[in-house]
Parts: structure tokens; C-alpha cells; sequence
């Protein structure tokens, strides 16, 4: 039995590298995060030889009876996590945890509402060449143009006007909270299910330090990687009465057998996810997103043209609007690359540069506070990030910068090699 060393050398390097990626840089991209080792330990189980189509205690194949004892753990636990009174954990990713929450409730050709791709919202509420623009007819609502929120009374307008069949609630990159109880009293206006998709900030919501929209909404679908901290992959939560349409949604619907050792995986994350320890941790999530945001907000800065949209941020990440700055998003990325932060370019809202370049940036801090990060680590940061933004930056004095920090907080401490 070869170690992976030495059945392919080539792989072996590439998960070294990345290894050494992801400890000596500052992971700053919002929807990226840091899986504990114990979670990457169910993930690279046994559990992925498993074939078990069907769910537990009704499955298709047989010799179930251990990997149902883990999707049991992991429904109840998630259950319990957002008080939810349904949940599948059968979901490979977002990505497909939303395509079964629409084939659940609507029919194709049915109108969709959801937030603009090109204000914040996600490929899968309605952009045109994904599935969910394909499928189904979308009304897309935008962000207000002067304050960059969500304005619930132009959304419940354009609701009355459009009269969707869904409403979506939930976003990519906006740094604000959404009115749960607002989108829902909308959505029973219109005749209309509530659909949130709270990918982003679940782990949030997990640790009580952001409104749960499980209480207001028809389908809440969540990535289980981003805030959470889980393996890659997707979640449904509902209201009893929706669970049988989505989980045939689901299976046979949209997948055949479920990726075992990823649910073991969710079961890990989603107890973790209910300890004082995470809980702890969002709390430096958000300080951290807060301080950037106020950073950034200076007058150093900002004389540069370089605003932080909406004035600051509720959650794990701050919108950062270079459109009256020297640099473009492509040109900003590469400057925080070059320094050794990641960090997404990102479209703000009536962006006048194109998809690939951008105007703006999407900084997170959900894996740098996992990595151990709290306020002192997050002020220094922010230094570089200014300083980085302004004219002229030294990038080797702020590489070095990163690299003390990346120094003082070792990733997977004592792991020669993956
Ligand atoms: N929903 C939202 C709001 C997201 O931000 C994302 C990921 O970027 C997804 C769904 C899709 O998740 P995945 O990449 O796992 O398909």
C-alpha cells in the first residue's frame, strides 16, 4: 500500500506547495477558510469508498449501517445549530444545495427574484448562463445606488410589480445584514416562498453574532466552507412541510451516490461549529472585518480614492471601491498578491469596468481568525493593506510585514507534509 509520495510524486508536490501557499500568505478571500485537521481527517476516511444512495435507514445499497450513523449525526446536529426543523446534508456543494431548493419549490419557466450577480449576488440566483437564468425567469433587484444597501421597500415594489414564485435572500459579497422578517412578510404578500441562501455568513448565524433567517424563510441553503469551516460542500435546511420535495430533489433528483466522507466531515464541522471556541472565533471575524473597514475609512487612504462601500461592514468582509482610485481591482489584487495577501477582485454595484477587472476588492477575515488572528494581528494587517492601497507602496518592507505574522501564527503546527 504506497504512500502517495511515491505513487505520484507530481500530486504529492502540488499538495506540499499548496501547504506552504496557505502558511506563508495572508488568506484573505471571504469565502475561504482553514477546515480543522479533524475535519480533513474524516474527509480523507474510509468513508469514500462507500456507496450509499438513498438516506439513512433507506438506503439502496447495502452495509449502510455505520456511514447512517454519521448523516443522522450531521442532520440532527445542523438541526439544532439553526433550530432548523428539516435538513439534508446530502448536497455536494452551494452550488447544487440551491439548484434542488429551486427544483423543490418551482417549476421551470417560474420567475425568480434574486440579488444582481453584479451587485453582490450569487451565479446561482438567476445570472443568465448558469442553470438558475436558463430554467427560470428572473427579475434581478439591485442594491440602492446612492447608499449601496438593499432598500426592502423598492424590493417589496419591484415584488408586487414582478410577482415571483421565489425570493431569494443572500448574497456573495455585501457587507451588510439582510431584514429576514422584511423579505418574508414581501414574500407572503406576493404569494411567494422565501428562499435565503446564507452561504456566506452561516457561520455567523451558527455562533448567534448575526439574525438566524431560518425562522423567516421557506429553504435556507448554506455552503458548509466559507464561515463554517467545513468541508466543501452544501447544506438545505427547511420547514417540515418542504422536506420530502427536497430531499427527492436532491436524490434521485440532482445526485446519485452522497460523498459519505464529506457528510462525516459536515457532522465534525457542524459540532465544532457549536462550541465556545467558534463562537469565540466570529467574534474575531468580525472585529477583524471591522477594523480593515475602519482602516480603510482614513483619510490617508481615502485620499487615494479608495472607499469601503456602504461606509464599513455587519460580517466577515469588507467591499473595498477603487473606482475613483489609480488602481483597478486586477491591478489591486496583484499589488496584495505581490505583498502575500489573497484577496478577490470583485465588481462593486454600476461598476464601469468589466467582470475581469473590476473596480473594487472583497476582503474577508474568517481564515485569518481561524488561524488564531485577534485584534492586535488584524490592526497590523490593516497597515499593510493601507499602505499597500496608497501610492508607492514599499512591497518588500510589507512582504516582510506578512511574513512576521504568517511566522507567529503557524497553520497546522507539526504537519511535515500533506
Ligand atoms: N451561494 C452563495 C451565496 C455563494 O457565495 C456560493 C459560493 O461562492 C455558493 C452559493 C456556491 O457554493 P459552491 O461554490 O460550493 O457551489
Amino acid at each position: 500500500d504506497a504512500r502517495l509520495s511515491d505513487v505520484d510524486p507530481e500530486i504529492a508536490a502540488v499538495l506540499n506547495d499548496e501547504l506552504a501557499r496557505q502558511r506563508d500568505t495572508l488568506e484573505m478571500i471571504a469565502s475561504e477558510n482553514f477546515a480543522p485537521r479533524a475535519v480533513l481527517e474524516a474527509q480523507g476516511s474510509v468513508l469514500t469508498n462507500k456507496y450509499a444512495e438513498g438516506y439513512p435507514g433507506r438506503r439502496y445499497y447495502g452495509g449502510c449501517e455505520h456511514v447512517d450513523v454519521a448523516e443522522n449525526l450531521a442532520i440532527e446536529r445542523v438541526k439544532e445549530l439553526f433550530g432548523a426543523e428539516f435538513a439534508n446534508v446530502q448536497p455536494h456543494s452551494g452550488a447544487s444545495a440551491n439548484a434542488a431548493a429551486l427544483a423543490a419549490l418551482i417549476s421551470p419557466g417560474d420567475k425568480l427574484m434574486g440579488l444582481d450577480l453584479a451587485h453582490g449576488g450569487h451565479l446561482t440566483h438567476g445570472m443568465k448562463l448558469n442553470f438558475s437564468g436558463k430554467l427560470y425567469e428572473v427579475a434581478a433587484y439591485g442594491v440602492d445606488k446612492d447608499t449601496y444597501r438593499v432598500d426592502m421597500d423598492k424590493v417589496r415594489e419591484q415584488a408586487l410589480a414582478e410577482r415571483p414564485k421565489v425570493i431569494i435572500a443572500g448574497w456573495s459579497a455585501y457587507p451588510r445584514q439582510l431584514d429576514f422578517d422584511a423579505f418574508a412578510s414581501i414574500a407572503k404578500e406576493v404569494g411567494a416562498y422565501l428562499w435565503t441562501d446564507m452561504a456566506h455568513f452561516a457561520g455567523l448565524v451558527a455562533a448567534g453574532l448575526h439574525p438566524n433567517p431560518v425562522p423567516a424563510s421557506d429553504v435556507v441553503t448554506s455552503t458548509v466552507h466559507k464561515t463554517l469551516a467545513g468541508p466543501r460542500s452544501g447544506v438545505i435546511l427547511a420547514k417540515e412541510q418542504y422536506g420530502k420535495k427536497l430531499n427527492s430533489a436532491v436524490f434521485p433528483g440532482q445526485q446519485g451516490g452522497p460523498l459519505m466522507h464529506v457528510i462525516a466531515a459536515k457532522a465534525v464541522a457542524f459540532k465544532i461549529a457549536g462550541s465556545e471556541e467558534f463562537r469565540e472565533r466570529q467574534e474575531r471575524v468580525l472585529e477583524g472585518a471591522r477594523i480593515i473597514a475602519d482602516r480603510l475609512n482614513a483619510p490617508d487612504v481615502a485620499e487615494h480614492g479608495v472607499s469601503v462601500l456602504t461606509g464599513g461592514t455587519d460580517v466577515h468582509l469588507i467591499l473595498v471601491d477603487l473606482r475613483n482610485s489609480a488602481l483597478d481591482g486586477r491591478q489591486a489584487e496583484d499589488l496584495l498578491h505581490s505583498v502575500g495577501i489573497t484577496v478577490n477582485r470583485n465588481s462593486v454595484p454600476f461598476d464601469p469596468r468589466p467582470p475581469m477587472v473590476t473596480s473594487g476588492l472583497r476582503i474577508g477575515t474568517p481564515a485569518l481568525a481561524t488561524r488564531g488572528f485577534g485584534a492586535a494581528e488584524f490592526t497590523e494587517v490593516a497597515e499593510i493593506i493601507a499602505a499597500a492601497l496608497k501610492p508607492a507602496p514599499d512591497v518588500e518592507a510589507l512582504r516582510a510585514r506578512v511574513q512576521a505574522l504568517t511566522a507567529d501564527f503557524p497553520l497546522y503546527p507539526g504537519q511535515e507534509q500533506w
